[in-house]
């Protein structure tokens, strides 16, 4: 479950719809002005469990990364990359990874926890691609062309550095109709 508090919103422009989001340190539930008790429950039981899921699938533990990061490897870089160890560290503010070709670690900075999963892919390719290409020469960004949203995510880094991308952990899944 979401560590936040959590606030009900009752609206009478919604019909069927159902949304959780978050909002200001809080997780803001939707729901409809004519949903009973029993359905408010109901519902917010059910996104709060969806928000819990997503939270899990883009804030993964330093284990599922490694096996993310191979997986990336595999698919995007023939497997070129042999990463040794992926995790997340806290003490980088400034960048959004880094990683170290003679033992194959990478680090990533925890400010990208909860961050869309494929910026973090971009971010985990970008950190492989290092352990072929140390520079940010012709043949380093020709590696992660293969990856078709690096422009993509390369613009949503700039703007959440800038605070105009916040992660938005209710798009998608997030709404369900009730
Ligand atoms: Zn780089």
């Amino acid at each position: 479950m979401p560590d936040e508090p959590v606030v009900v919103r009752r609206s009478r422009r919604r019909r069927r719809t159902v949304t959780a989001y978050r909002e200001g340190g809080q997780v803001v539930v939707a729901i409809p002005a004519r949903f009973t008790a029993g359905e408010e429950r109901r519902w917010v039981k059910i996104m709060l469990e969806r928000l819990a899921l997503q939270d899990q699938r883009r804030r993964p533990s330093d284990q599922a990364l490694l096996a993310r990061a191979q997986e990336l490897s595999d698919r995007y870089l023939s497997g070129r990359a042999a990463p040794t160890s992926v995790r997340w560290v806290g003490n980088q503010q400034n960048r959004w990874g880094s990683c170290t070709p003679e033992d194959g670690s990478i680090r990533i900075s925890g400010r990208l926890r909860g961050v869309p999963e494929w910026v973090l892919d971009y971010v985990l390719l970008h950190e492989l691609a290092h352990l072929v290409e140390p520079g940010h020469g012709a043949e380093f960004w020709q590696l992660l062309d293969a990856y078709p949203k690096t422009e993509r995510a390369r613009g949503w880094l700039d703007g959440f550095a800038a605070g105009r991308e916040l992660p938005q952990l209710a798009e998608g899944g997030g709404t369900v109709d009730g």
